[in-house]
């Protein structure tokens, strides 16, 4: 263990993170097996892996069955390129179970390794779309401020949490952010995008990016008539709306895609983490029959755009038999009866603490908030570094969490795997509530 933390501090630049921390610190933990909703590092340590790592192993840790699947495919035919007209059946059956389970009228799949390269390909899509059409001045894109779409060049730049666009300089042009429904009303966030629609020029804008529910942002779930007003909206000016399923697809949100339970369907979707439960890289857009329409008919020549791993055989395998196992175990259905369960208890944690604001659960997608008041919703100074505690203190009693602080939040967020029963969620409620009481404890707040 020793030798590794030294080996980590010396050759390995961590994702998301404070590369001075880890030369500090050096790696807080290393994880060695996972199965079911745990993980197990090093040192023999289990943990409750309440956000199925990053919001993705949603059928949980250690099934074998993806692992057989994974390693007849690497023996028949590990990889070959799905370049020009090669192709291979394990692609092409996936793409033909994406769009079999995918909302009605999209059926046509691009294939990517992952959540950012999935907007970025969906961003240049849109944009080729209008071109071929003699309408090349819609480029801009309109996402949300608090959305999250990932790292790559476009998503660093769509994505609309400030703290992601200074690592090299500024963000690219050409996007936009309009208001989030959360904390507001359907009636603003819509006043704010058509205003934004409306000062860009509907001819200029290419397209609308947007999570059904808020990820990173903390798990913001918006009013239930936003998204068919989104769906208006963006008729009315022409634009196409792109939902970025990567987070909520595959189960998460009680329903196979989470614009289902919205009522709206968007023209384009992308898709990553819980397509194969994070077993193996693989992510995509899906497109409508008329985008795919019109790019049979006018798309000219070669499209340049292709991932060496667009396709990739054995992720694809992988991915069939992820999806199988959702269906056959009815997933969809445990986290929709999972997610009113963790709310319940969510709500009796809220009821004997005194720190606990908003709470909130769409499927195994869930977020306490932690204020100051509940009931004026006034928040902690940010320096008391309220949910950073509270998530520390989740870890001490061996519970993996992620805090949300964007904007002065206290917000602690909940992706267990969907695979999670009824006793789990007890087991890891009650550790909840322990480690906020610790922390409303250390501030001087008593029940
Ligand atoms: N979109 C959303 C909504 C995400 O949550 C993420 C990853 N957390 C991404 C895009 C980017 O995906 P990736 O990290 O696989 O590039």
């Amino acid at each position: 263990m020793e030798n590794l933390i030294e080996l980590d501090k010396r050759h390995f630049i961590h994702p998301t993170s404070s590369i001075q921390q880890q030369q500090k610190d050096g790696a807080k933990v290393i994880m060695e097996k996972g199965e079911g909703i745990y993980l197990t590092d090093t040192n023999g340590n289990v943990y409750i892996d309440a956000m199925s790592s990053l919001w993705n192993v949603n059928i949980g840790h250690g099934r074998e069955e993806l692992a057989e699947v994974a390693a007849q495919q690497l023996k028949k035919l590990a990889f070959s390129s799905a370049f020009s007209t090669f192709s291979h059946e394990p692609a092409i059956k996936l793409a033909e179970k994406i769009a079999t389970i995918s909302p009605t009228g999209l059926n046509a799949v691009f294939f990517t390794s992952g959540g950012s390269e999935s907007n970025d390909s969906a961003i240049k899509l849109v944009r080729h779309y209008w071109k071929i059409q003699g309408k090349p001045g819609r480029r801009k894109i309109i996402a949300l401020k608090r959305g999250y779409h990932g790292v790559a060049a476009a998503s660093t730049s769509v994505t609309g949490i400030p703290e992601f666009w200074g690592m090299a300089g500024h963000m690219m042009i050409d996007f936009i952010h309009a208001e989030s429904p959360y904390g507001g009303n359907t009636e603003k966030a819509i006043a704010s995008l058509r205003q934004v629609i409306e000062d860009e020029g509907p001819e200029n804008i290419a397209a609308f990016l947007v999570e059904p529910v808020q990820g990173a942002g903390g798990v913001l779930i918006p009013p239930a008539d936003y998204f068919k007003e989104v769906r208006k909206l963006c008729d009315e000016y022409e634009i196409l709306f792109i939902a970025d399923e990567i987070i909520t697809g595959f189960g998460r949100t009680g329903k196979m895609f989470g614009m289902e339970n919205w009522g709206a369907t968007p023209d384009l979707m992308t898709f990553a983490k819980g397509v194969t439960s994070g077993y193996i890289p693989l992510g995509g857009v899906v497109v409508s029959d008329h985008i795919h329409n019109v790019l049979k008919e006018k798309s000219k020549g070669t499209l340049f755009h292709g991932f060496t791993y667009s396709g990739h055989p054995t992720a694809a395998a992988v991915a069939l038999k992820n999806i199988e196992i959702i269906e056959h175990e009815n997933l969809i259905e445990n986290s929709r009866k999972m997610g009113e369960v963790l709310l319940k208890s969510f709500k009796m944690v809220k009821e004997n603490l005194d720190i606990v604001g908003d709470v909130r659960t769409i499927g195994l997608l869930g977020a306490v908030e932690l204020v100051q008041n509940p009931v004026t919703n006034k928040r902690f100074a940010q320096e008391l570094n309220v949910a950073p505690r509270v998530i520390e203190a989740l870890y001490e009693r061996g519970v993996i969490c992620r805090p949300v602080t964007f904007n002065g939040t206290d917000i602690i967020c909940f992706a267990p795997p969907i695979v999670i029963d009824n006793e789990q969620i007890n087991t890891l409620v009650e550790k909840l509530y322990d480690s906020v009481l610790s922390v409303q404890k250390q501030l001087g707040v008593t029940s």
